[in-house]
């Protein structure tokens, strides 16, 4: 691939994941909200697995956001930590990814 086909890839798993933190932000704001107490209790436990999902996303929209930095900046194939050139597979992969497979592993990505 091409550096315009990563970029391509990754402006459209942004659309997408922008996509769903709207609709976790919608659900967590419960529009048309339910009188029901139980249905409400239940609400609340679903809430805080919106949340947490929610809190992932945001984490990979900001992966996201950096790759599309690191392309316009040149250092997309570059290993953010230590320089190296990061494998077209590994990318192919995860288009988000700043890290080499060790570097990845030794800060747990
Ligand atoms: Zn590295």
């Amino acid at each position: 691939m091409d550096i315009n086909q990563y970029k391509q890839t990754l402006l459209e798993l942004k659309d997408e994941v922008s996509g769903r933190i709207n609709a976790i932000d919608r659900d967590i704001r419960h529009e048309g909200m339910s009188a029901d107490w139980s249905e409400q209790a239940s609400e609340r436990e679903n809430d805080e697995v919106l949340e947490s999902l929610g809190n992932s996303s945001e984490q990979e929209l900001a992966m996201i956001k950096f790759a599309l930095h690191r392309i316009d900046n040149g250092n997309y194939f570059q290993c953010d930590s230590c320089g190296e050139d990061i494998p077209p597979a590994r990318l192919e992969l995860l288009p988000f990814t700043a890290h080499c497979v060790n570097c990845a592993e030794k800060i747990e990505e």
